[in-house]
């Protein structure tokens, strides 16, 4: 018989998939690590099961423990298949921008979720990195996970993610492209990938309204580079520990309306229905497709599911509540045509 033991033996060996209709242009091959089929549907199940697996070495965690965390949701459901399988409780501290799909799922699967403000500073008391951090203090018997600032983060992207993009492109990959947000996924994969092969080039896909991409260029940390903005999982108003900048040589930031536009021709015109940051990926790669040759292969990860976002880019009136639109249109009459 062939089965596995646990939901948590199914995480990893994502496959990956090379792209054709939206990276027209472009010389190289763009192959496409999608993480949707890990059993929480996004990427963080591996880093979410490394964490816990990690804190419970350092005996961390007593049984019975209640994980606290600060997520954008797709942390959470790893962190909740986590929970299960191993009986610990789970509350998710969440921002009011996330999709109502994203909270709907945690709580299906079995976690409390609380929801903050955005638009207040970080240091606010009702901001969801205060409200997990109060949360973690006043709840017995608690763990706060903080992805942003536990290393675990990273190293499980060191071992699993970086390894496998490896070996399925036989050493033959160039560039690495990804949606920064805590920074795990690009600085474990993007340090184990240089590791193999100095050459290879990481590529830190950014928001408008996010820090990163002025502290890579400067070093200064800009708070007028802070605003609110729409894309979800990526870009943040911290610089957490998990973003190595050592090995990133460039970061490209990409807007709320292409990434959303993006968003919807990857589902129409490749049939991989993902998330908000595969599209900031792949529009931010668009922005610079004149730099790349026909020798060079581009891995770029696709974090999440489709599914999370059907009432948000997906949903026509969603898209011309922002102006959104125009180019969505365009894509479906252009699809006609051809
Ligand atoms: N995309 C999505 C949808 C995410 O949930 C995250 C995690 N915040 C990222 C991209 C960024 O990944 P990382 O935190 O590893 O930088």
């Amino acid at each position: 018989m062939k089965y596995h033991n646990s939901i948590l033996d199914t995480i990893g060996n994502t496959p990956l998939v090379r792209l054709h209709s939206v990276v027209k242009g472009i010389k190289a091959t763009v192959l496409a690590k999608v993480e949707t089929t890990n059993p929480g549907n996004s990427v963080k199940d591996r880093m979410a099961l490394k964490m816990v697996e990690d804190a419970e070495k350092q005996g961390l965690l007593k049984p019975g423990a209640t994980l606290i965390e600060g997520t954008s949701g797709n942390t959470g459901m790893g962190l909740a298949l986590a929970c299960i399988a191993k009986g610990y409780k789970l509350i998710c501290v969440l921002s009011d921008k996330q999709s109502k799909e994203k909270m709907d799922i945690l709580r299906a699967v079995g976690a409390e979720v609380v929801v903050c403000p955005t638009a207040v500073e970080p240091e606010d008391p009702r901001s969801y990195y205060s409200v997990s951090k109060r949360l973690a203090k006043e709840t017995p018997n608690s763990w706060y996970v903080n992805q942003y600032d536990n290393l675990s983060n990273s190293t499980a992207h060191y071992e699993q993610t970086g390894p496998e993009i490896w070996e399925q492109t036989e050493g033959d990959i160039t560039h690495f492209l990804v949606g920064v947000g805590t920074g795990g996924t690009i600085s474990g994969a993007g340090k184990y990938l240089k590791e193999q092969n100095p050459a290879i080039k990481n590529i830190g896909i950014d928001t408008y309204g996010s820090v990163f991409k002025k502290y890579h260029e400067t070093g200064i940390f800009d708070e007028n580079e802070i605003y609110p903005y729409i894309t979800e999982g990526i870009g943040e108003d911290i610089l957490p520990k998990n973003v190595d900048f050592s090995v990133i040589d460039h970061f490209e930031k990409v807007t709320d309306k292409d990434a959303a536009v993006m968003t919807r021709r990857i589902a129409r015109e490749e049939g991989i229905f993902v998330g908000n940051s595969a599209g900031s990926a792949i529009a931010g790669l668009m922005q610079m497709k004149d730099q790349f040759t026909e020798d060079d292969v581009i891995v770029v990860l696709f974090h999440d599911h489709g599914s999370r976002y059907v009432g948000k880019m997906f949903n026509d009136d969603w898209m011309r509540e922002r102006g959104f639109l125009d180019e969505g249109h365009k894509v479906a009459q252009d699809l006609i045509e051809n």
